[in-house]
């Protein structure tokens, strides 16, 4: 009997960790609009922006100059929580 509730207990700790604790946010290259695969994955929106910023100046001619507020904004929006 205490092996089952050890087990679930086991399961609920777990699973918040990874929902409350560690939340991992992801951003799809390709949900911005770019025919790519690359993901930014971060623990906070500002690290996936700076990963994102870094790597559409890299690998898709971006200019800083072209990171404008309202694209910023549009990539800030296709941001999402992941579990994994
Ligand atoms: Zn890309």
């Amino acid at each position: 009997m205490s092996n089952i509730v050890d087990t679930q207990n086991t399961y609920y700790n777990f699973k918040d960790v990874l929902c409350t604790k560690h939340p991992m946010l992801k951003l799809k290259c390709k949900d911005a609009g770019f025919d790519c695969k690359f993901v930014a994955k971060g623990k906070t929106e500002d690290e996936i922006m700076q990963k994102a910023a870094e790597h559409a100046m890299k690998d898709h001619g971006m200019k800083p100059e072209d990171m404008t507020p309202e694209m910023k904004e549009k990539i800030r929006s296709h941001i999402h929580k992941s579990l994994f």
